[in-house]
């Protein structure tokens, strides 16, 4: 492995299901080793056993394959590397900038509190910092089990240099002694982080900018290893429409939950790409191609992204539309199959789908939309509001349009769009009608709502029994509106 290799890592935590933010740090890792030719790695950071969420490593896993991000090596997991981490402690106790802490939950606890009564930032006052011999001896033999704490500079400043941010620096005062393994000997993300990122030969690390403050604490620890920090980029953060913080108010935000309401992966990879990266001020549509193509750090922004999820599905609609028919119908298969009413006979017919789906192709912005913009066609019965029938005319003129359209439909025997059109478009003038009003009023009448596709061709794939049948259903309806 070479040290001038590109090598990056996607690092989360399964301490819940991966959402948005952290799904754009993966893509943006991504982006880069493939620009560059680099390596894309997974690790698990798994070290917080008491927060663990139950499916979720599985979670993370789904979402990166559903969004086509694959990666070159791992997943490692930090839980199946505690002696290499416990190893490094030992190392950094010995040498002096680690040493062990007895301080009890309880009494940090306490601490805690009163600082936050003072309105002093908490801090470990650091009492067990310069412990005598005899001190700790006497601390062993009460059998408390210590944490490993960092020795951090008590003055001085910590700098680096942020490939998004420039010059970032920290007062070593504001830093705290922090924990670098933990009472069950598990290390902290701190420890395991830094031992991993250097174990693993990471060149880069790209984070969200959440993490920007404990980079410091980072840079500590390497240069107390004596080892070579990698370059850091911290990446803007995400927020809502109303500039907070985005969070589940905002929509579902776990990513796959996007897959169920009918995302299209490409839709996402592009859309996350712009949130805090861009080629231009003004392309919004960009192949996974093209950006891997255009993905550099300089184009990434230092002020916050905006999640809009109405331009999502805008860009969504895009994706869909781009699709030849015939995949158009094998994606939007699993969503009418899940959401058609479970009155409609299953398996569905295939081939009745293929002749729909054209017809709404242009409208769906979501795949999840398509199930309600077609459940007429598939129906037996239709549940609509009568007053629909007679929104536009009244009771009399709205029962005589319909009679007289059953009277010339029912001859006719070649049933398709053309020979339907045909009757019905003089039949508006015959009857004094605009065709807005009159097509409106058979359009309620077909498919129950007041926006569908083109009337004749829904008539057509609909059939002419099918048809007839719901002409005669508005009449009653209108019927018992009176
Ligand atoms: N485990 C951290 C997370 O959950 C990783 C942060 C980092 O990339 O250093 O996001």
């Amino acid at each position: 492995m070479s040290h001038s290799e590109i090598r990056v890592r996607f690092a989360p935590s399964p301490t819940g299901y991966p959402h948005l933010g952290n799904i754009r740090t993966a893509l943006f890792n991504w982006l880069f080793a493939r620009h560059h030719g680099g390596k894309f790695i997974l690790r698990i950071e798994d070290t917080d056993v008491t927060r663990k969420v139950e499916g979720a490593v599985e979670n993370i896993i789904d979402s990166l394959n559903w969004l086509g991000l694959d990666w070159d090596e791992g997943p490692y997991f930090q839980s199946q590397r505690l002696p290499l981490y416990q190893e490094i402690v030992r190392k950094l106790v010995n040498q002096g900038p680690a040493y062990l802490c007895y301080c009890s939950p309880h009494r940090l606890e306490e601490m805690r509190r009163e600082q936050i009564r003072r309105k002093q930032p908490p801090k470990y006052d650091r009492r067990c910092r310069e412990l005598t011999v005899q001190q700790r001896a006497q601390l062993e033999a009460s059998g408390v089990t210590p944490v490993v704490r960092f020795k951090t500079p008590l003055e001085g400043e910590t700098s680096f240099h942020d490939l998004i941010r420039a010059k970032v620096t920290f007062q070593n005062d504001t830093l705290d002694d922090f924990i670098l393994l933990k009472s069950d000997s598990y290390p902290t993300y701190h420890l395991a982080n830094v031992v991993d990122d250097h174990l693993m030969v990471i060149s880069h690390v790209l984070r969200a900018d959440e993490w920007l403050s404990s980079t410091p604490r980072h840079i500590l620890l390497y240069q107390a290893l004596d080892w070579q920090p990698p370059q850091f980029a911290h990446l803007p953060m995400i927020l809502g429409p109303d500039r907070a913080k985005l969070s589940k108010r905002h929509g579902a935000t776990n990513i796959i939950e996007y897959q169920r309401q009918g995302i299209l992966p490409e839709a996402m990879i592009n859309f996350l790409s712009l949130l805090g990266w861009s080629l231009d001020d003004k392309t919004e549509l960009l192949s996974r191609e093209e950006l891997v193509k255009h993905f550099t750090l300089e184009r990434v922004g230092k002020t916050a992204a905006i999640f809009d999820k109405d331009k999502l599905e805008w860009m969504n609609g895009v994706y869909l539309r781009r699709l030849t028919p015939e995949q158009f119908a094998s994606q939007a298969i699993p969503f009418l199959q899940r959401d058609l009413p479970s009155s409609v006979k299953r398996p569905l017919d295939d081939t009745y789908i293929s002749i729909i789906m054209p017809l709404i192709q242009e409208r769906a912005r979501t795949l999840a939309d398509v199930p309600h913009l077609v459940d007429f066609f598939f129906l037996d019965e239709l549940e609509y509001d009568q007053s629909l029938l007679i929104k536009a005319m009244d009771a009399v003129s709205a029962t005589k349009a319909i009679e007289t359209s059953l009277e010339r439909l029912k001859p006719l025997e070649a049933w398709n769009a053309v020979s339907v059109e045909n009757i019905l478009r003089p039949l508006a003038t015959e009857l004094g009608l605009t065709t807005s009003k009159f097509f409106g009023l058979l359009r309620v009448a077909i498919t129950g709502r007041t926006a569908s596709p083109p009337l004749f061709q829904t008539m057509a794939t609909l059939d002419k029994q099918r048809c007839l049948k719901r002409l005669n259903k508005a009449l009653q309806k209108i019927k018992e509106q009176k």
